[in-house]
Protein backbone atom coordinates (compact mmCIF):
# COMPACT_ATOMS: atom_id res chain seq x y z
CA UNK A 1 0.00 0.00 0.00
CA UNK A 2 1.75 2.99 -1.09
CA UNK A 3 1.15 6.22 0.88
CA UNK A 4 -0.11 9.41 -1.02
CA UNK A 5 2.74 11.30 -0.11
CA UNK A 6 4.85 9.09 -2.04
CA UNK A 7 2.74 8.90 -5.13
CA UNK A 8 3.81 11.57 -7.94
CA UNK A 9 1.02 13.36 -9.19
CA UNK A 10 1.31 15.98 -12.46
CA UNK A 11 -1.14 18.94 -13.77
CA UNK A 12 -1.01 19.69 -16.91
CA UNK A 13 -1.80 23.32 -17.71
CA UNK A 14 -1.96 25.92 -15.17
CA UNK A 15 -4.83 28.03 -15.48
CA UNK A 16 -7.61 28.11 -12.50
CA UNK A 17 -8.57 23.97 -12.91
CA UNK A 18 -5.31 23.56 -12.78
CA UNK A 19 -3.82 25.35 -9.96
CA UNK A 20 -6.77 24.39 -8.18
CA UNK A 21 -5.91 20.66 -8.24
CA UNK A 22 -2.66 21.50 -7.40
CA UNK A 23 -3.69 22.92 -4.22
CA UNK A 24 -6.20 20.52 -3.26
CA UNK A 25 -3.17 17.43 -4.20
CA UNK A 26 -0.74 18.87 -2.13
CA UNK A 27 -3.22 19.55 0.49
CA UNK A 28 -3.85 15.44 0.38
CA UNK A 29 -0.18 14.37 0.73
CA UNK A 30 0.71 14.27 -2.77
CA UNK A 31 3.89 15.29 -4.47
CA UNK A 32 2.62 17.64 -6.70
CA UNK A 33 4.07 18.67 -9.92
CA UNK A 34 2.62 21.10 -12.33
CA UNK A 35 3.43 21.68 -16.19
CA UNK A 36 2.25 23.97 -18.87
CA UNK A 37 3.68 24.74 -21.91
CA UNK A 38 2.56 28.40 -22.45
CA UNK A 39 3.20 30.71 -20.16
CA UNK A 40 1.61 30.89 -16.05
CA UNK A 41 -0.63 34.17 -15.34
CA UNK A 42 1.48 35.35 -12.23
CA UNK A 43 -1.15 35.30 -9.74
CA UNK A 44 -1.40 31.89 -10.37
CA UNK A 45 1.97 31.52 -10.70
CA UNK A 46 2.08 33.13 -6.85
CA UNK A 47 -0.58 30.93 -5.60
CA UNK A 48 1.66 28.11 -7.08
CA UNK A 49 4.94 29.56 -4.94
CA UNK A 50 2.88 30.44 -1.89
CA UNK A 51 2.44 26.71 -1.29
CA UNK A 52 6.19 25.17 -2.57
CA UNK A 53 4.38 23.69 -5.58
CA UNK A 54 6.62 22.83 -8.18
CA UNK A 55 5.78 23.96 -12.10
CA UNK A 56 7.50 24.71 -15.39
CA UNK A 57 5.88 26.80 -18.03
CA UNK A 58 6.98 27.20 -21.22
CA UNK A 59 7.06 23.43 -21.82
CA UNK A 60 6.39 19.94 -20.61
CA UNK A 61 9.38 18.47 -19.10
CA UNK A 62 8.57 14.77 -20.78
CA UNK A 63 10.72 12.83 -18.19
CA UNK A 64 9.09 14.64 -15.26
CA UNK A 65 5.59 13.88 -16.95
CA UNK A 66 5.59 10.51 -17.65
CA UNK A 67 7.11 9.41 -14.38
CA UNK A 68 3.60 10.43 -12.64
CA UNK A 69 1.02 7.94 -10.41
CA UNK A 70 -1.30 10.00 -11.92
CA UNK A 71 -1.83 12.64 -14.72
CA UNK A 72 -4.53 15.55 -13.44
CA UNK A 73 -5.51 17.20 -16.92
CA UNK A 74 -7.17 20.71 -17.68
CA UNK A 75 -10.27 20.82 -19.97
CA UNK A 76 -8.35 23.26 -22.29
CA UNK A 77 -5.40 20.72 -23.46
CA UNK A 78 -6.75 18.41 -26.22
CA UNK A 79 -7.09 14.49 -25.91
CA UNK A 80 -4.72 14.60 -29.11
CA UNK A 81 -2.48 16.47 -27.73
CA UNK A 82 1.30 15.00 -28.04
CA UNK A 83 2.14 14.36 -24.68
CA UNK A 84 -1.59 13.22 -23.68
CA UNK A 85 -1.05 10.17 -25.70
CA UNK A 86 2.12 9.70 -24.56
CA UNK A 87 0.82 9.72 -21.24
CA UNK A 88 -1.95 7.51 -21.98
CA UNK A 89 0.14 5.08 -24.21
CA UNK A 90 2.37 4.71 -20.87
CA UNK A 91 -0.80 3.45 -19.05
CA UNK A 92 -0.54 6.75 -16.59
CA UNK A 93 -4.02 7.44 -14.79
CA UNK A 94 -5.62 10.41 -16.26
CA UNK A 95 -8.30 12.32 -14.42
CA UNK A 96 -10.20 15.80 -15.06
CA UNK A 97 -9.87 18.36 -12.46
CA UNK A 98 -13.28 18.01 -11.94
CA UNK A 99 -12.95 13.88 -11.46
CA UNK A 100 -9.96 14.56 -8.84
CA UNK A 101 -11.94 17.06 -7.09
CA UNK A 102 -15.09 14.82 -7.03
CA UNK A 103 -13.02 12.30 -4.49
CA UNK A 104 -12.59 14.50 -2.22
CA UNK A 105 -16.10 15.59 -1.04
CA UNK A 106 -19.00 13.79 -0.45
CA UNK A 107 -21.45 16.97 -1.00
CA UNK A 108 -23.98 16.07 -3.95
CA UNK A 109 -23.77 17.55 -7.18
CA UNK A 110 -25.78 19.31 -9.06
CA UNK A 111 -24.27 19.04 -12.97
CA UNK A 112 -25.61 21.51 -15.38
CA UNK A 113 -24.85 21.10 -18.82
CA UNK A 114 -26.24 21.89 -22.35
CA UNK A 115 -25.50 23.89 -25.63
CA UNK A 116 -27.16 26.97 -23.76
CA UNK A 117 -28.04 28.34 -20.97
CA UNK A 118 -25.64 26.68 -18.44
CA UNK A 119 -24.53 29.34 -16.41
CA UNK A 120 -27.82 31.30 -16.08
CA UNK A 121 -29.22 27.81 -14.85
CA UNK A 122 -26.28 27.04 -12.66
CA UNK A 123 -25.95 30.34 -11.01
CA UNK A 124 -29.63 30.46 -10.62
CA UNK A 125 -30.05 27.02 -8.95
CA UNK A 126 -27.18 27.94 -7.09
CA UNK A 127 -29.22 30.96 -5.86
CA UNK A 128 -32.36 29.43 -5.10
CA UNK A 129 -30.41 26.51 -2.80
CA UNK A 130 -28.48 29.17 -1.05
CA UNK A 131 -31.38 31.21 -0.37
CA UNK A 132 -33.40 28.42 1.07
CA UNK A 133 -30.27 28.09 3.49
CA UNK A 134 -28.48 25.01 2.09
CA UNK A 135 -24.88 24.99 2.05
CA UNK A 136 -23.97 25.18 -1.19
CA UNK A 137 -20.84 26.31 -3.88
CA UNK A 138 -20.81 27.10 -7.20
CA UNK A 139 -18.21 25.44 -9.54
CA UNK A 140 -16.93 24.10 -12.86
CA UNK A 141 -17.00 26.42 -15.76
CA UNK A 142 -17.72 29.81 -13.48
CA UNK A 143 -15.78 31.18 -10.47
CA UNK A 144 -13.24 29.48 -8.49
CA UNK A 145 -12.48 25.93 -9.27
CA UNK A 146 -14.23 23.32 -8.09
CA UNK A 147 -11.04 21.68 -6.44
CA UNK A 148 -9.93 24.78 -5.06
CA UNK A 149 -13.46 25.14 -3.60
CA UNK A 150 -13.21 21.12 -2.32
CA UNK A 151 -9.77 21.93 -0.68
CA UNK A 152 -10.74 25.02 0.94
CA UNK A 153 -14.87 24.67 1.83
CA UNK A 154 -16.90 22.39 3.01
CA UNK A 155 -20.27 22.48 1.13
CA UNK A 156 -23.03 20.06 0.96
CA UNK A 157 -23.88 20.71 -2.44
CA UNK A 158 -22.38 21.92 -5.10
CA UNK A 159 -23.82 23.16 -8.42
CA UNK A 160 -21.30 22.15 -11.44
CA UNK A 161 -21.31 23.90 -14.60
CA UNK A 162 -20.24 21.61 -16.90
CA UNK A 163 -18.84 22.44 -20.84
CA UNK A 164 -18.44 20.23 -23.14
CA UNK A 165 -14.43 19.98 -22.80
CA UNK A 166 -15.45 19.01 -19.20
CA UNK A 167 -17.70 16.73 -20.41
CA UNK A 168 -15.52 14.96 -23.28
CA UNK A 169 -13.04 14.51 -20.57
CA UNK A 170 -15.69 12.83 -17.84
CA UNK A 171 -15.58 9.13 -17.14
CA UNK A 172 -16.22 8.60 -13.91
CA UNK A 173 -17.63 11.74 -12.95
CA UNK A 174 -21.03 10.51 -11.09
CA UNK A 175 -23.85 13.45 -10.78
CA UNK A 176 -26.39 13.10 -8.38
CA UNK A 177 -28.60 15.33 -10.28
CA UNK A 178 -27.87 15.53 -14.27
CA UNK A 179 -29.46 18.59 -15.59
CA UNK A 180 -29.32 18.71 -19.78
CA UNK A 181 -30.49 22.02 -21.18
CA UNK A 182 -30.51 21.51 -24.65
CA UNK A 183 -28.38 20.05 -27.47
CA UNK A 184 -28.35 22.00 -30.52
CA UNK A 185 -24.95 22.60 -32.54
CA UNK A 186 -22.16 24.01 -31.46
CA UNK A 187 -18.34 23.55 -31.52
CA UNK A 188 -19.51 20.90 -34.63
CA UNK A 189 -15.41 20.83 -35.35
CA UNK A 190 -14.43 19.18 -32.23
CA UNK A 191 -16.96 16.55 -33.04
CA UNK A 192 -16.07 15.86 -36.87
CA UNK A 193 -19.11 17.80 -37.79
CA UNK A 194 -21.35 15.01 -36.57
CA UNK A 195 -24.63 15.62 -34.88
CA UNK A 196 -24.25 12.19 -33.23
CA UNK A 197 -21.21 12.44 -31.79
CA UNK A 198 -21.84 15.59 -30.03
CA UNK A 199 -25.01 14.07 -28.66
CA UNK A 200 -22.99 11.36 -26.88
CA UNK A 201 -20.97 13.59 -25.66
CA UNK A 202 -23.73 15.63 -23.94
CA UNK A 203 -24.94 12.21 -22.57
CA UNK A 204 -22.16 11.29 -20.69
CA UNK A 205 -23.79 13.70 -17.98
CA UNK A 206 -26.23 10.71 -17.26
CA UNK A 207 -23.62 8.20 -17.74
CA UNK A 208 -22.52 6.92 -14.26
CA UNK A 209 -25.73 7.61 -12.53
CA UNK A 210 -27.85 5.42 -9.87
CA UNK A 211 -30.74 4.98 -8.56
CA UNK A 212 -31.13 7.16 -6.08
CA UNK A 213 -29.96 9.62 -8.75
CA UNK A 214 -32.13 11.89 -10.71
CA UNK A 215 -31.77 13.39 -14.55
CA UNK A 216 -34.11 16.62 -15.16
CA UNK A 217 -33.96 17.19 -18.96
CA UNK A 218 -35.95 19.42 -22.12
CA UNK A 219 -37.98 16.86 -23.50
CA UNK A 220 -39.04 19.75 -26.57
CA UNK A 221 -35.89 18.80 -27.73
CA UNK A 222 -35.41 16.77 -30.77
CA UNK A 223 -31.30 15.74 -30.24
CA UNK A 224 -32.22 15.03 -26.77
CA UNK A 225 -34.89 12.53 -27.84
CA UNK A 226 -32.54 10.88 -30.21
CA UNK A 227 -30.19 10.69 -27.57
CA UNK A 228 -32.69 9.02 -24.53
CA UNK A 229 -33.45 6.14 -27.22
CA UNK A 230 -29.46 5.17 -27.45
CA UNK A 231 -28.50 6.39 -23.62
CA UNK A 232 -29.99 5.11 -20.16
CA UNK A 233 -29.07 6.10 -16.49
CA UNK A 234 -31.04 4.32 -13.75
CA UNK A 235 -31.62 7.65 -12.26
CA UNK A 236 -35.21 8.87 -11.77
CA UNK A 237 -36.30 10.75 -14.99
CA UNK A 238 -38.07 14.15 -14.79
CA UNK A 239 -38.79 15.86 -18.11
CA UNK A 240 -39.71 19.57 -18.45
CA UNK A 241 -41.56 20.99 -21.58
CA UNK A 242 -42.99 23.89 -22.85
CA UNK A 243 -45.20 22.29 -25.77
CA UNK A 244 -47.06 19.63 -23.86
CA UNK A 245 -48.85 18.98 -20.19
CA UNK A 246 -46.61 16.39 -18.30
CA UNK A 247 -47.98 14.35 -15.25
CA UNK A 248 -44.79 14.54 -13.71
CA UNK A 249 -42.08 17.11 -13.88
CA UNK A 250 -42.48 21.07 -15.22
CA UNK A 251 -44.67 22.14 -18.13
CA UNK A 252 -46.67 25.19 -18.76
CA UNK A 253 -50.59 25.48 -18.32
CA UNK A 254 -53.06 27.52 -20.26
CA UNK A 255 -52.67 30.37 -18.24
CA UNK A 256 -48.85 30.55 -18.98
CA UNK A 257 -48.05 29.54 -15.43
CA UNK A 258 -45.07 27.39 -14.93
CA UNK A 259 -46.40 24.40 -12.88
CA UNK A 260 -43.96 21.68 -11.51
CA UNK A 261 -45.16 17.93 -10.03
CA UNK A 262 -42.38 15.99 -8.32
CA UNK A 263 -43.63 12.69 -6.19
CA UNK A 264 -44.42 13.45 -2.67
CA UNK A 265 -43.96 17.21 -3.25
CA UNK A 266 -46.93 20.47 -3.01
CA UNK A 267 -47.34 21.24 -6.51
CA UNK A 268 -45.51 24.67 -7.53
CA UNK A 269 -46.85 27.00 -9.90
CA UNK A 270 -45.56 30.67 -10.97
CA UNK A 271 -46.51 32.67 -13.80
CA UNK A 272 -43.86 32.95 -16.38
CA UNK A 273 -44.54 37.05 -15.75
CA UNK A 274 -43.41 37.21 -12.36
CA UNK A 275 -39.98 35.44 -13.02
CA UNK A 276 -36.95 37.77 -13.26
CA UNK A 277 -35.30 36.08 -15.81
CA UNK A 278 -37.69 37.23 -19.27
CA UNK A 279 -37.78 35.16 -22.80
CA UNK A 280 -38.86 31.92 -23.77
CA UNK A 281 -34.45 29.97 -23.07
CA UNK A 282 -35.19 31.49 -19.43
CA UNK A 283 -39.13 29.62 -18.92
CA UNK A 284 -36.76 26.60 -19.88
CA UNK A 285 -33.95 27.75 -17.25
CA UNK A 286 -36.33 28.15 -14.77
CA UNK A 287 -38.17 24.95 -14.86
CA UNK A 288 -34.71 22.92 -14.79
CA UNK A 289 -33.85 24.81 -11.64
CA UNK A 290 -37.35 24.49 -10.38
CA UNK A 291 -36.74 20.72 -10.64
CA UNK A 292 -33.82 20.68 -8.89
CA UNK A 293 -35.59 22.80 -5.77
CA UNK A 294 -38.47 20.64 -5.56
CA UNK A 295 -36.67 17.51 -5.28
CA UNK A 296 -34.68 18.68 -2.59
CA UNK A 297 -38.05 19.89 -0.93
CA UNK A 298 -37.19 23.30 -0.29
CA UNK A 299 -40.72 25.41 -0.09
CA UNK A 300 -42.90 27.03 -3.04
CA UNK A 301 -42.33 30.37 -1.04
CA UNK A 302 -38.54 30.29 -1.03
CA UNK A 303 -38.31 28.88 -5.21
CA UNK A 304 -40.97 31.45 -5.72
CA UNK A 305 -39.70 34.73 -4.60
CA UNK A 306 -35.78 33.67 -5.91
CA UNK A 307 -37.24 33.02 -9.25
CA UNK A 308 -38.75 36.76 -9.16
CA UNK A 309 -35.50 38.50 -7.26
CA UNK A 310 -32.87 36.62 -9.52
CA UNK A 311 -30.31 39.08 -11.40
CA UNK A 312 -28.41 37.26 -14.44
CA UNK A 313 -24.86 37.44 -14.55
CA UNK A 314 -23.35 39.96 -17.52
CA UNK A 315 -22.85 39.73 -20.92
CA UNK A 316 -26.55 37.46 -21.17
CA UNK A 317 -29.20 39.77 -22.23
CA UNK A 318 -27.76 42.29 -20.34
CA UNK A 319 -29.26 46.28 -21.04
CA UNK A 320 -26.19 48.24 -20.81
CA UNK A 321 -28.09 52.27 -21.54
CA UNK A 322 -31.32 54.07 -23.36
CA UNK A 323 -29.45 56.48 -26.02
CA UNK A 324 -32.00 58.72 -27.85
CA UNK A 325 -34.45 56.22 -27.27
CA UNK A 326 -32.38 53.32 -28.50
CA UNK A 327 -31.79 50.42 -26.29
CA UNK A 328 -27.97 48.66 -25.73
CA UNK A 329 -28.11 45.09 -25.13
CA UNK A 330 -24.96 43.37 -24.78
CA UNK A 331 -25.48 39.63 -25.03
CA UNK A 332 -21.57 38.59 -25.96
CA UNK A 333 -22.17 35.17 -24.41
CA UNK A 334 -24.43 34.21 -27.30
CA UNK A 335 -21.26 32.31 -29.20
CA UNK A 336 -23.56 30.15 -31.31
CA UNK A 337 -26.42 30.25 -33.70
CA UNK A 338 -29.11 28.61 -31.15
CA UNK A 339 -28.31 31.37 -28.36
CA UNK A 340 -28.89 34.20 -30.74
CA UNK A 341 -31.95 32.75 -31.95
CA UNK A 342 -33.94 32.99 -28.59
CA UNK A 343 -32.19 36.89 -28.23
CA UNK A 344 -34.37 37.59 -31.12
CA UNK A 345 -37.25 35.97 -30.21
CA UNK A 346 -37.30 37.92 -27.53
CA UNK A 347 -36.68 41.42 -28.59
CA UNK A 348 -39.02 43.53 -29.94
CA UNK A 349 -38.79 45.04 -33.60
CA UNK A 350 -36.35 46.80 -34.85
CA UNK A 351 -32.99 45.49 -33.75
CA UNK A 352 -29.85 46.40 -35.33
CA UNK A 353 -27.92 43.41 -34.85
CA UNK A 354 -24.06 43.43 -34.22
CA UNK A 355 -22.50 39.99 -34.93
CA UNK A 356 -19.86 37.50 -36.11
CA UNK A 357 -15.95 37.19 -34.97
CA UNK A 358 -14.84 33.46 -35.48
CA UNK A 359 -17.18 30.97 -37.05
CA UNK A 360 -17.60 27.64 -35.81
CA UNK A 361 -18.97 25.97 -38.22
CA UNK A 362 -22.42 27.90 -38.02
CA UNK A 363 -25.60 27.11 -39.76
CA UNK A 364 -27.20 30.14 -40.48
CA UNK A 365 -30.59 29.04 -41.48
CA UNK A 366 -32.55 28.84 -38.65
CA UNK A 367 -31.74 32.82 -38.08
CA UNK A 368 -33.52 33.75 -41.39
CA UNK A 369 -36.85 34.25 -40.51
CA UNK A 370 -36.14 35.94 -37.30
CA UNK A 371 -33.66 38.33 -39.04
CA UNK A 372 -36.17 38.78 -41.73
CA UNK A 373 -39.01 40.05 -39.66
CA UNK A 374 -36.84 42.02 -36.63
CA UNK A 375 -33.38 43.35 -38.05
CA UNK A 376 -32.98 46.31 -40.10
CA UNK A 377 -29.83 46.10 -39.87
CA UNK A 378 -26.51 43.67 -39.56
CA UNK A 379 -23.40 45.15 -38.33
CA UNK A 380 -20.65 42.41 -38.62
CA UNK A 381 -17.11 42.70 -36.44
CA UNK A 382 -14.65 39.98 -37.04
CA UNK A 383 -12.89 38.07 -39.28
CA UNK A 384 -15.26 35.95 -40.84
CA UNK A 385 -18.01 37.81 -42.32
CA UNK A 386 -18.16 35.70 -45.84
CA UNK A 387 -20.82 33.52 -44.44
CA UNK A 388 -23.21 35.88 -42.37
CA UNK A 389 -23.52 38.49 -45.87
CA UNK A 390 -24.28 34.57 -47.26
CA UNK A 391 -26.69 33.89 -45.24
CA UNK A 392 -28.16 37.01 -44.83
CA UNK A 393 -27.89 39.15 -47.73
CA UNK A 394 -31.79 38.70 -48.81
CA UNK A 395 -32.90 39.22 -45.40
CA UNK A 396 -32.24 42.64 -44.37
CA UNK A 397 -31.42 46.04 -46.36
CA UNK A 398 -27.87 46.67 -44.71
CA UNK A 399 -25.00 44.36 -43.79
CA UNK A 400 -21.73 46.16 -43.15
CA UNK A 401 -18.75 45.04 -42.45
CA UNK A 402 -16.36 46.91 -39.51
CA UNK A 403 -13.05 46.09 -37.84
CA UNK A 404 -13.39 47.26 -34.14
CA UNK A 405 -16.21 47.21 -31.14
CA UNK A 406 -15.98 50.84 -31.53
CA UNK A 407 -16.44 51.50 -35.14
CA UNK A 408 -19.32 48.99 -34.99
CA UNK A 409 -21.16 50.73 -31.78
CA UNK A 410 -20.59 54.42 -33.44
CA UNK A 411 -22.78 52.61 -36.79
CA UNK A 412 -24.93 50.65 -35.54
CA UNK A 413 -25.89 53.51 -33.13
CA UNK A 414 -26.49 55.89 -37.13
CA UNK A 415 -28.31 53.11 -38.03
CA UNK A 416 -31.18 52.73 -35.29
CA UNK A 417 -34.00 54.86 -34.96
CA UNK A 418 -35.98 55.68 -31.51
CA UNK A 419 -37.25 52.57 -30.41
CA UNK A 420 -35.02 50.40 -31.93
CA UNK A 421 -32.93 48.20 -30.24
CA UNK A 422 -29.25 47.73 -30.94
CA UNK A 423 -28.26 44.04 -30.17
CA UNK A 424 -24.70 42.67 -29.79
CA UNK A 425 -25.08 38.70 -30.18
CA UNK A 426 -22.30 37.80 -32.72
CA UNK A 427 -23.32 33.62 -32.37
CA UNK A 428 -19.26 33.40 -32.81
CA UNK A 429 -16.41 32.70 -31.11
CA UNK A 430 -14.48 35.93 -30.40
CA UNK A 431 -10.90 35.14 -30.45
CA UNK A 432 -9.85 37.13 -33.61
CA UNK A 433 -10.64 40.89 -31.90
CA UNK A 434 -10.92 40.12 -27.99
CA UNK A 435 -9.00 38.06 -25.38
CA UNK A 436 -12.75 36.29 -24.46
CA UNK A 437 -16.39 36.78 -24.76
CA UNK A 438 -15.99 38.92 -21.22
CA UNK A 439 -13.80 41.45 -22.96
CA UNK A 440 -15.85 41.59 -26.47
CA UNK A 441 -19.31 42.60 -24.44
CA UNK A 442 -16.84 45.05 -21.68
CA UNK A 443 -15.43 46.41 -25.01
CA UNK A 444 -19.47 46.77 -26.33
CA UNK A 445 -20.61 48.78 -23.35
CA UNK A 446 -17.62 50.96 -23.10
CA UNK A 447 -18.12 51.98 -26.63
CA UNK A 448 -22.11 52.56 -25.56
CA UNK A 449 -21.20 54.76 -22.88
CA UNK A 450 -18.64 56.75 -25.32
CA UNK A 451 -21.95 57.72 -27.21
P1 LIG B 1 -23.79 28.90 -21.48
O1 LIG B 1 -23.15 28.95 -20.14
O2 LIG B 1 -24.36 27.55 -21.82
O3 LIG B 1 -22.97 29.46 -22.58
P2 LIG B 1 -25.42 31.20 -20.71
O4 LIG B 1 -26.35 30.99 -19.59
O5 LIG B 1 -24.17 31.93 -20.44
O6 LIG B 1 -25.12 29.80 -21.40
O7 LIG B 1 -26.19 31.91 -21.90
C1 LIG B 1 -25.55 32.06 -23.15
C2 LIG B 1 -26.47 32.65 -24.16
O8 LIG B 1 -27.47 31.70 -24.53
C3 LIG B 1 -27.20 33.85 -23.64
O9 LIG B 1 -26.83 34.91 -24.45
C4 LIG B 1 -28.68 33.56 -23.72
O10 LIG B 1 -29.36 34.55 -24.44
C5 LIG B 1 -28.78 32.23 -24.43
N1 LIG B 1 -29.55 31.24 -23.64
C6 LIG B 1 -29.67 31.16 -22.30
N2 LIG B 1 -30.41 30.10 -21.93
C7 LIG B 1 -30.78 29.47 -23.06
C8 LIG B 1 -31.56 28.31 -23.36
N3 LIG B 1 -32.11 27.57 -22.38
N4 LIG B 1 -31.72 27.98 -24.65
C9 LIG B 1 -31.17 28.71 -25.63
N5 LIG B 1 -30.44 29.82 -25.44
C10 LIG B 1 -30.23 30.20 -24.17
Amino acid sequence: HMEQSEKKLVVLGAGESGVGAAVLAKQKGYDVFVSDSGLIAEDYKQQLIDLNIEFEEGSHTEGRVLNADIIVKSPGIPQKAAIVKKVREKGIEVLSEIEFAARYTLAKLICITGSNGKSTTATLTWFILQKAGLNVGLAGNIGKSFALQVANESFDYYVLEISSFMLDDMTQLKADFAVLLNITPDHLDRYDYKMENYVESKFKIIQNQREDDFFIYDIDDEEILNGLRKYKSKATYIPFSQQKILSEGAFLDENSTIIIKVTNQPTFAMSINELALQGKHNVYNNMASGIVAKVLELRNESIRESMGEYQNIAHRLEHVAQIAGINFINDSKATNVNSVWYALESMPANVVLIMGGVDKGNDYNILKDLIHSKVSAIVCIGKDNARIHEAFDDETDVIVNTSSMKEAVTLAYHLAKKGDTVLLSPACASFDLFKNYEDRGDQFKAAVREL
